[in-house]
């Protein structure tokens, strides 16, 4: 059975979320049409909001509505320590351990050769200017611990050793493979406290 038009762009629209496969984006698009009309409506519209709203801070690249995001426009956050980190919600589950007062850094990636993913595309440059402005003491490489998070973070070490910046990689009480976002609090204040120092 063939679906109508809008219903099959529904349903592939819906494939555009991570791990959604055709049975699911099928059920998806069946439920919003169905008994969950009121919601996709509401889903729609915010959707639409956030799309035109949100953007990504000017100096570390997290997701925001204005020009800087919180983190960059709060004085109280220490400057001198700058955590490099994958996602927006490395972002978050670091600050839900609430062991961290430095700011942060989003690559929005990592270093992915086969993908076409290079320093450029994961905002190298931008990095390489806030650690030129002399400010930062130390900069925190907490990218995944898989393969391409530990090529990142190697090669970004360098960029702060180099400038005699002392570069550091958290520890790994965070599981190999595992993603930083679904490490609970606990494990992840351990793993920024126990962190080590490159060379
Ligand atoms: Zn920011």
């Amino acid at each position: 059975m063939k679906h109508s038009p809008q219903l099959a762009r529904l349903i592939d629209a819906l494939r555009t979320l991570p791990g959604v496969g055709p049975k699911t984006a099928q059920r998806m698009a069946f439920h919003l049409l169905q008994e969950g009309r009121a919601g996709a409506r509401a889903l729609s519209e915010a959707l639409q909001a956030s799309l035109d709203a949100v953007g990504r801070c000017k100096r570390c690249r997290m997701l925001t509505e204005g020009e800087l995001c919180e983190i960059c426009r709060a004085p109280q956050r220490d400057s001198s320590l700058v955590c490099v980190v994958e996602s927006p919600a490395d972002v978050v589950a670091v600050e839900q351990s609430g062991s961290f007062r430095g700011r942060y850094f989003v690559l929005m990636g990592h270093l992915s050769p086969l993908d076409g993913i290079g320093p450029e595309q994961l905002g190298v440059r931008e990095l390489e200017g806030i650690l030129d402005e002399g400010s930062v003491r130390e900069l925190i490489l907490a990218t995944n611990p898989t393969v391409e998070g530990e090529a990142t973070a190697h090669f970004l070490s360098d960029l702060a050793v180099k400038r005699g910046i002392r570069a550091s990689r958290i520890a790994h009480g965070v599981p190999i493979g595992g993603e930083l976002e679904y490490v609970d609090g606990g494990t992840l204040a351990h793993a920024l406290s126990g962190r080590h120092s490159f060379g």
